[in-house]
């Protein structure tokens, strides 16, 4: 399974998802959000965190997908 990394620049909060998943707010999508940005696909759940955590982000984890 993979992970990818939701990004919301002006609270700097960053939701982990899970990279498979069929709700389309968990998934990267074509046209980037003005505010926000995705990191991955990453392949597991703790460098998905540790890559937030990295860049000085809030983390959190998704309640739709529950990665
Ligand atoms: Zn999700």
């Amino acid at each position: 399974m993979s992970f990818c990394v939701n990004v919301d620049k002006p609270t700097k909060r960053a939701t982990i998802h899970t990279f498979i998943s069929s709700d389309p707010r968990c998934q990267p999508q074509d046209k980037q959000a003005q505010d926000g940005d995705w990191l991955g696909p990453i392949d597991t759940k703790q460098e998905a965190i540790e890559a937030a955590e990295e860049a000085g982000l809030n983390v959190h984890l998704c309640g739709l997908c529950n990665p």
